[in-house]
C-alpha cells in the first residue's frame, strides 16, 4: 500500500506539477494539496496558554487549566467548548486566505487534518456526535465558487467518522465582518441564520466548524440558535484559526 501511495504521488506530481503556496517548493503529497510537508509542519500554533472554555490565547497566563478569559468569566458564551489550531497570523493566515479566496481548494485536506488533531488531543470531556458547518449565503458561495466550511467539515467528518449536518441556513446576506468592531459584528449577523428543518440537532452534541473565529459574533449567534431553537444538548466549536484579540485591538 505504501508503494502504491508513493507511486500515486509521483504520477500525480508528474502529471499535475505544483508548487507550495507558502515557499514555492515542488510539492509531492498524496492529496495533491499545494502545501509542502515542511510548511505544513511549521504553520503557526498557539504560543500562549488558551482560555479553558473558548480557546482564546491569553499571554501572561501560566497554564491552560486555570486560565479563563474575562468574557467567559462573565458568562458570555453560547457554546461549551471552543478551540482553534493556531492564531490567525503568519503562514497560517496566508494558507487560509489561499484556500478561501484564491481557489486552492485542496488545502482543505491539510487544514482538516489539523482540525482533527486539535479535536482529538484537546477535546477533554467533550464528545461531539455530529459536525455542523457555519453556512455560507448562496450569493457568497456563487462569488467564491465553493463553500469552504462545508468542504472542511466533509473531510473532517470522514476523518472523525461523524455525520455532517447542514442544520443551519444563512438566510440574510451580510456584509463581510472584516473591519467591524465587536458590537458591529454582533449587529451584522443578528437574525442572519435559521435552523434548517431537514437536519435536526435536538438532543445532539454538534461540533460547529468554521475557518476563522475573530470576536466570535457569528459563532455565538449560531450556537444560541442551535441551543434555543435547535435544542442541542452540548455545543462545541472548532476553527482553523483564532484572531488574537489582544493584538488586533477588538
Ligand atoms: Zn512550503
Ligand atoms: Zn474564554
Amino acid at each position: 500500500m505504501r508503494i502504491y501511495n508513493a507511486a500515486r504521488c509521483l504520477v500525480g506530481a508528474l502529471l499535475f506539477p505544483q508548487s507550495c503556496v507558502v515557499c514555492g517548493a515542488w510539492v509531492v503529497n498524496p492529496q495533491f494539496s499545494p502545501l509542502c510537508r515542511t510548511c505544513l509542519d511549521n504553520l503557526e500554533t498557539h504560543q500562549y496558554p488558551t482560555c479553558h472554555y473558548c480557546g482564546l490565547g491569553l499571554p501572561g497566563s501560566l497554564s491552560d487549566l486555570d486560565c479563563v478569559c474575562a468574557l467567559c468569566r462573565a458568562g458570555e458564551r453560547s457554546f461549551d467548548w471552543a478551540r482553534s489550531t493556531g492564531p490567525y497570523e503568519g503562514k497560517l493566515r496566508d494558507v487560509i486566505r489561499k484556500f478561501k479566496f484564491d481557489g486552492f481548494r485542496r488545502l482543505a485536506y491539510p487544514l482538516a487534518r489539523r482540525l482533527a488533531n486539535e479535536y482529538s488531543f484537546h477535546r477533554g470531556p467533550f464528545t461531539a456526535d455530529s459536525l455542523v458547518p457555519v453556512p455560507l449565503h448562496r450569493r457568497r458561495k456563487r462569488e467564491r465558487g465553493f463553500d469552504q466550511t462545508l468542504a472542511l467539515a466533509r473531510i473532517l467528518g470522514s476523518q472523525l467518522g461523524l455525520p455532517v449536518l447542514r442544520a443551519v441556513r444563512r438566510v440574510r446576506y451580510t456584509a463581510p465582518q472584516f473591519g467591524l468592531d465587536r458590537l458591529e459584528r454582533t449587529k451584522n449577523v443578528r437574525g442572519a441564520f435559521k435552523i434548517s428543518c431537514d437536519e435536526r440537532v435536538a438532543g445532539r452534541r454538534p461540533l460547529l466548524v468554521d475557518d476563522v473565529m475573530t470576536t466570535g459574533a457569528t459563532v455565538s449567534e449560531i450556537c444560541s440558535l442551535l441551543r434555543k431553537e435547535g435544542h442541542a444538548q452540548e455545543i462545541m466549536v472548532l476553527t482553523v484559526a483564532r484572531a488574537q484579540l489582544f493584538r488586533d485591538g477588538f
